[in-house]
């Protein structure tokens, strides 16, 4: 049975008009279980209008700091996203559960590794985590990511990502793909067009590549990387819808 601790919200900020981040403090004396890994993610138990919801988000900060960071998208009325939105305020409680095994990251700061990560929306949340994690600590590493959304201004982490890509251009590439807006370097949704153009810029010979994102998405691209020559072992993807 899962187990729920009561953690403090310490913070809440806009990050888009359709998401929020919200900042939750770890006590001491929940340091050690709380410990947690980028690609890990807490289940929140909450209750509203009688019903016992439970929800999963991914940490999307590093481990470095007594605070577990959460990027939530608003998907519709009446969830716990919602609720979220209009009525948590800091200083009030949730319902957390420990840290839990996702997101297979490749951790390796002794080889030079190149990976590849594609995702759309708020499947950004555990790629942030990892990607400021591999910049601090891997600087041999290189990440190209692909990342899909309707507009530069619903996308989560839109600036902090840019910062990061300028700060440690060798390091950080990212290909963005925006179905409603002319920006970005593509300017459609993430498809077998756009992936093959990647992969021709960037060589197919990734060490390991990541999808998280809806089914549609995950088969897709899948096969796109197959084709590209890619091993099935090297891939590795969650479907959050
Ligand atoms: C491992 C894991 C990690 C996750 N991490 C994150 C994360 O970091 N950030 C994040 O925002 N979410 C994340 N999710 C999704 C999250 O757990 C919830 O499912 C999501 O926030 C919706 O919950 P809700 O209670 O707000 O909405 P719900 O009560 O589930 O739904 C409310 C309304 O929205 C509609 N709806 C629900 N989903 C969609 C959709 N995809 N498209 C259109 N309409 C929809 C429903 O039909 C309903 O009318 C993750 C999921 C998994 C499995």
């Amino acid at each position: 049975m899962t187990r729920f601790y009561p953690l403090k919200v310490i913070e809440k900020r806009q990050l888009t008009p359709e998401s929020i981040s919200i900042g939750l403090k770890i006590p001491d004396n929940l340091k050690d279980i709380f410990q947690f890994k980028p690609g890990q993610f807490v289940m929140i138990e909450k209750e509203i209008d009688g019903h016992n919801l439970r929800r999963y988000y991914s940490i999307y900060n590093t481990p470095d700091e007594p605070i577990i960071r959460l990027g939530i998208k608003l998907k519709g009325a009446d969830g716990f996203a919602d609720y979220v939105m209009q009525h948590l305020k800091p200083g009030q409680t949730l319902n957390v559960s420990i840290p839990m095994n996702d997101v297979p990251f490749q951790f390796d700061n002794k080889n030079p590794q190149k990976l590849l990560a594609i995702t759309i929306g708020s499947g950004i949340t555990p790629f942030y985590s990892f990607i400021q994690y591999i910049l601090k600590h891997q600087p041999e590493t290189k990440l190209v990511l692909v990342y899909g959304n309707e507009s530069p201004e619903k996308t989560m982490f839109y600036q902090e990502l840019h910062h990061l890509s300028q700060k440690y251009p060798e390091q950080l590439k990212i290909y963005e793909a925006f179905s409603q807006s002319d920006q970005g370097d593509f300017n459609r949704r993430i498809s077998p067009e756009v992936l093959n153009e990647v992969l021709q810029k960037e060589d197919a010979d990734f060490d390991a590549t990541y999808i998280i994102g809806p089914d549609d998405l995950k088969k897709m691209a899948a096969k796109v990387l197959e084709i590209s020559g890619i091993s099935k072992d090297k891939l590795h993807y969650r479907v959050y819808s």
